[in-house]
């Protein structure tokens, strides 16, 4: 059976033409891009033309693109790098609600002596920008903050934030892993030195990525070895994935505009019908200013374990809290830090759309939520007190 897909924030489908462009990489053509030899040698020119689709879906240049293999990567890189170019500097500012690959980045620094700030959202996770000011000085290296929030959607003031910074000597880096392909992105009119991207989040494989690195910006590479990618990261190339990630930037540039109405469409009907149909439920997150495909609702009184598992029994994919943390009864680290009230983090649940969902698809599950929440709440001794849905 086909799966009902809303989890398209953990990872995407690849996309039929990403396959076929990748296919002959995998199959015929498997020489190295850095042997002299034609056979191998040819393929550094397929590498150079998927530089050049990545870096134009965020208008880049082909030379500020490095691959990488994954947006975790991108990241740790990025923030490596800052530390590594002004050894002089100790001081790190990121926010709360960073995804772990900063995150955990960020404690394992602090663990050696440097100094991190962790910025507070507020009750929709949205940056306060006052804590931000003052928490600049002259030891801060880098701020790194995410571009979009992976379980609200919530975007940040990416622009607003590099123009505090600028000329001030301080790098700017936004894991872009969540926005790039959902929303535009244009970097030669934002104030960001760096940007990770992730190729499994929009429609190309898994364990491939990129970073942007803005010409004239320090830089230290994280994996050392080789002369790849321009001795920024060493390592065979992973040729087929990278061209494959050239194929969906592509596709991604062509889709957008009409994407993201799409998108909106069906997530706002999702999330209407289920906020109407379902008492004592509310959406996490500012709805003004979110990813088109993304909402998260908190079912009060019910855990978000039991919601997926029943989802599940009907084949629809979706998620509590981030793909990453489940697995373990810890309550999301961003819904906390929005202040979220507890009964309502536990019965949080993220539906994250694609281009290959329908209209179909989304009245089958307002079709099947209500009845499901109800039953949920009917075996819960909290949730007796909320039996209307
Ligand atoms: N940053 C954000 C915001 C993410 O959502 C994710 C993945 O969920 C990552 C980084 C890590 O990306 P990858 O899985 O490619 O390492």
């Amino acid at each position: 059976m086909k799966p009902i897909y809303f989890d398209n924030n953990a990872t995407t489908p690849v996309a039929n033409e990403v396959i076929e462009e990748m296919l002959p990489y995998l199959r015929d053509y498997y020489g190295n891009p850095s042997s002299m030899h034609t056979f191998g040698g040819q393929l550094h020119r397929k590498l150079e033309e998927a530089r050049a689709k990545v870096a134009a879906l965020i208008n880049a240049e082909p030379e500020e693109i490095i691959f990488t293999s994954c947006g975790t990567e991108s990241d740790n890189t990025a923030i490596m790098s800052a530390v590594e170019s002004y050894p002089q500097k100790r001081h790190i500012i990121t926010s709360r609600v960073e995804h772990p690959a900063v995150l955990n980045f960020c404690k394992h620094l602090s663990r050696k002596g440097f100094r991190i700030t962790y910025l507070p959202v507020d009750k929709l996770g949205r940056l306060d920008m006052d804590v931000f000011l003052k928490a600049i000085d002259d030891d801060t290296a880098i701020v790194s903050i995410m571009y979009a929030n992976n379980e609200t959607g919530v975007i940040f003031p990416i622009r607003e934030i590099g123009e505090v910074l600028r000329n001030r000597g301080i790098l700017f880096h936004t894991d872009a892993v969540q926005a790039v392909g959902k929303i535009p992105i244009n970097v030669k009119e934002l104030p960001v030195d760096m940007l990770s991207l992730s190729g499994h989040k929009l429609h190309a494989p898994k364990g491939v990525g990129a970073l942007y690195v803005r010409k004239g910006t320090r830089f230290y590479p994280y994996i050392i070895g080789g002369h790849q990618e321009f001795g920024r990261r060493a390592g065979t190339e992973n040729v087929a994935s990278i061209i494959g990630l050239g194929k969906a930037c592509e596709l991604a540039g062509q889709y957008l505009e009409v994407e993201i109405d799409y998108l909106k469409k069906l997530r706002d009907r999702l999330e209407d019908a289920l906020l109407q149909l379902c008492p004592d439920t509310q959406v996490n997150g500012d709805r003004e200013n979110r990813l088109p495909n993304t909402t998260n609702i908190s079912f009060k009184f019910v855990e978000g374990e039991a919601i997926l598992l029943r989802l599940d029994d009907y084949g629809i994919c979706a998620s509590s809290g981030s793909a990453c943390t489940s697995g373990s009864l810890e309550p999301s680290h961003v819904l906390r830090a929005m202040g979220v009230p507890f009964n309502a983090i536990h019965g949080s649940i993220r539906f994250s759309l694609s281009r290959y969902n329908t209209l179909e698809e989304v009245d089958k599950v307002i079709e099947l939520m209500p009845e499901i929440i109800r039953d949920l709440r009917m075996l819960s001794p909290y949730g007796k007190e909320s039996l209307k849905c």
